[in-house]
This record gives structure tokens, sequence and C-alpha cells, in this order.
């Protein structure tokens, strides 16, 4: 059996190690990917920090990845039924094992709930073997959501767009962005990026993304941004002010926080107008409590306010798409700024860490 390298986190705060498996027994319906490249997100960052319940460390991280199918077991079929061959160019959808029966699935209709789910490289553990991927190839149990990549679509683009393209997606349908509504996107990362070209793509007629550093912004305006607003250099007052002369002191209809401070939260229900909608994305780990004035921020403005957790097949599978559709005008590839072999993989977590650049990627045969 042929040996795999891949880099393991053993603990929170604990350098990233290298570690070798043995390439899995396929059982039937099962597949092995050859990875082309993987990320580092946020959520990598806070597994390192150990601000995620319930990881089941030691993890191979690397959530959304995409690559070649190496071999498989029998017949496998993407998610619309056609069958995938060796070589093709694959991406699959993280999350897996949502049950399908329980209340979440059924009754809630909320399967990013489901207590069953299980998402590659955050809930898997390394020792039930390749679960991530930040490793040169991962195993794709029966009944993971695989789609081939459009024939346009790279590598770069897909991971590019990654895990901040499928939330995005989620993003925009929990806000409902209407043709010409203002949007307001707080934080400039690789998710608030595709949500403000998401939200463009949907119609909104100006889109405003407040973050930093300027690099940032200068490639939010590029993926879809009209207006950018620096965190560091403007008070809460001034950016406030800015909303308000951009939208003749109504407020913007949808705003969109990506920024996962409790600041962010605070600072964003006063950007809202009458009757808008707020829509909670960047909070994936408890970072404290905000203060907010239920009558005057909530109440009062008759305020909409929804949370957004995870992402679903549809979720993925639409993502595939808009990058197919929109790859030539949106630069989802520019947000993955530099790549990295499995031996850099800790300088790229510090990478992320600082938020020095957009995003990380990770080449495991680099
Ligand atoms: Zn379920
Ligand atoms: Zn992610």
């Amino acid at each position: 059996m042929a040996s795999v390298l891949a880099a393991v986190m053993t603990a929170p705060h604990q350098p990233v190690e290298l570690r070798e498996f043995q390439e899995p027994d396929l059982p039937p319906g099962g597949a092995l990917l050859r990875t082309a490249m993987s990320e580092v997100c946020g959520t990598d960052v806070h597994l390192w920090h150990g601000r995620l319940s319930g990881v089941p460390y030691p993890i191979i991280p690397g959530h959304v990845t995409t690559g070649t199918l190496e071999k498989a077991r029998g017949r496998v079929t993407d998610v619309e039924g056609q069958p995938l061959q060796e070589g093709d160019r694959l991406a699959f959808f993280d999350v897996h094992r949502t049950c399908g029966h329980c209340l979440a699935c059924t009754a809630h209709r909320t399967p990013t709930r489901c207590a069953a789910r299980r998402v590659y490289g955050i809930t898997d553990s390394a020792n039930d073997g390749l679960f991530g991927g930040w490793a040169q190839k991962v195993y794709l149990e029966p009944g993971v959501i695989m789609a081939k990549l459009p024939d346009r679509v790279t590598f770069q683009d897909y991971i590019g767009g990654g895990c901040g393209l499928l939330t995005s997606v989620h993003i925009i349908e929990r806000s409902r962005v209407v043709m010409g509504d203002i949007v307001v996107v707080q934080g400039a990362g690789a998710v608030g990026m595709c949500a403000a070209a998401l939200a463009r793509k949907a119609g909104a007629s100006r889109v405003i993304v407040i973050g930093a550093p300027a690099a940032r912004l200068s490639l939010a305006r590029k993926m879809g941004a009209d207006v950018t607003i620096d965190i560091d250099t403007t008070t809460a007052d001034e950016r406030l002010a800015h909303v308000m002369a951009l939208t003749n002191g109504i407020g913007a209809d949808v705003v969109i926080e990506a920024a996962g401070s409790p600041r962010a939260f605070e600072e964003g229900v006063r950007f809202a107008r009458n009757g808008g909608a707020y829509v909670i994305a960047g909070h994936y780990t408890n970072t404290g409590d905000s203060t907010i004035n239920a009558h005057e921020h909530i109440n009062r403005k008759h305020l909409d306010i929804r949370g957004c957790w995870g992402s679903e097949a549809g979720h993925f599978l639409r993502g595939l798409r808009i990058l197919d559709r929109y790859r030539d005008d949106v630069p989802f590839a520019e947000i993955g700024a530099r790549t990295y072999g499995l031996g850099q993989i800790n300088e790229a977590l510090k990478m992320a860490e600082s938020m020095a650049i957009p995003k990380a990627l990770v080449n495991p045969w680099g």
C-alpha cells in the first residue's frame, strides 16, 4: 500500500506535524481523491486556537479541497447521477453524513443543524483516516457528494472561491437581496469578498464593503464592491456617517456581517434601514457578547436579523455554476494569494492568523 503524506493538527496551539498514512482500502462506492489544492481558511485558525467545540483532534484540516479522482471502487457518480472516471477533476462537498431524518433535517428543514453531520477537516478525526485536504490524498467515503469541476473552472478558481464562496451562496439566499438593493458587507476576508461579488451579481445597485487592510479592499472592489471603507483609518461614527451619506440618510436594505466581531454587530445594526435585513455569517466561534438596544435597533426599526450556519449541497452546486458563469469577470482565483506546501503549513497558518493575505492555499505536492 502506498503511503500518503498529510499535515496533522494534533491539538490546539501545537505546531502542525507531517505524518504518513496508508492509502485506505476502499469500500464499494468509496473513492480516493488526489489532492490538487486545499486552503487555509479562518476556521482553520479557529481550530488551531481551540475555539471550536467538539473537534476530535488529531485532525487533518482542509475542508474545502479539490483534485482528481485517483481511484474508485465500483460505480461512483456525481450528485447529478453522471458516472465519474479516474482522472476527472473533482470537487466534493465537505459536509457529509447529514442524516436526512432527524428533526433538523425534516420538520425544521435546517440540515446544517443536523447533529449527525460531519465536516471534512473539522469534525472528522485523523484517527479515522484521510478526512482532510491538507493531505496528498483524501478518502471520499460512500455518500460524499461529488461534482466535476466545469471545464472552464481551474483548481485555482475553485479554491480561491473556496469555502467563502459556498458560505456566500447561502448568505445571499438568507439575505434575500433583490435587484436594486443597497448592500453593506462588514468584513473583507474571503467570505466578505465573495458576499460582495454575489450581492453584485444578485442585482444590488450599490455594494459597500467595510474592512481592512487596503490591499484586501482593493481586491474587494475588483470583486464587485462599489465603495470600500477602511476600518483602520475611520471611527465607528465616521463609518455610520459614510453609510448614511451613501443611502440618503436612510440606511442599507441589507447588511451582511462577515467580520466575526461583536463590535461589528453593534455597528452593523445601525447601518440597516427601517425594515431592512441583517445577516450574521461571521460568528463561527463565540467571540463574546454584543450590546445593542432592542428598542432602538431592532423593534422600532422593524429589523429582520437572521443567522446563517454552514452550507448545504445546493450551495455547493450553485457555487460551481457561479464559478463557471462568472470566473471571467470576478477574480475568485486572486483571493488565493499564496500557495504553501505541507512542510510550510505552520507558516501558512501564521499568515492566515495575521490576516496579512486574503487566503493561503495548500498544495500538498509542493
Ligand atoms: Zn439530520
Ligand atoms: Zn472554511
